[in-house]
């Protein structure tokens, strides 16, 4: 049996999932505020996000 998932909550999880380029920390942001450059790594304060891409399996 395949596992109940709901695209939509998937969706709205890893939507706002965004993944640092240098150090590859997660961080939860709103997409506005990353468009905008106003959020940065907590941890090495890079300004280079991406979102994050949900997982295949
Ligand atoms: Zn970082």
């Amino acid at each position: 049996m395949v596992k109940k998932t709901f695209p939509e909550a998937m969706a709205r999880i890893y939507y706002r999932v965004y993944v640092c380029r240098l150090c590859k920390s997660k961080m939860r942001a709103d997409p506005a505020k990353v468009k905008l450059g106003k959020v940065k790594c907590r941890k090495c304060g890079s300004h280079a996000l991406r979102p994050k891409k949900r997982p295949l399996a």
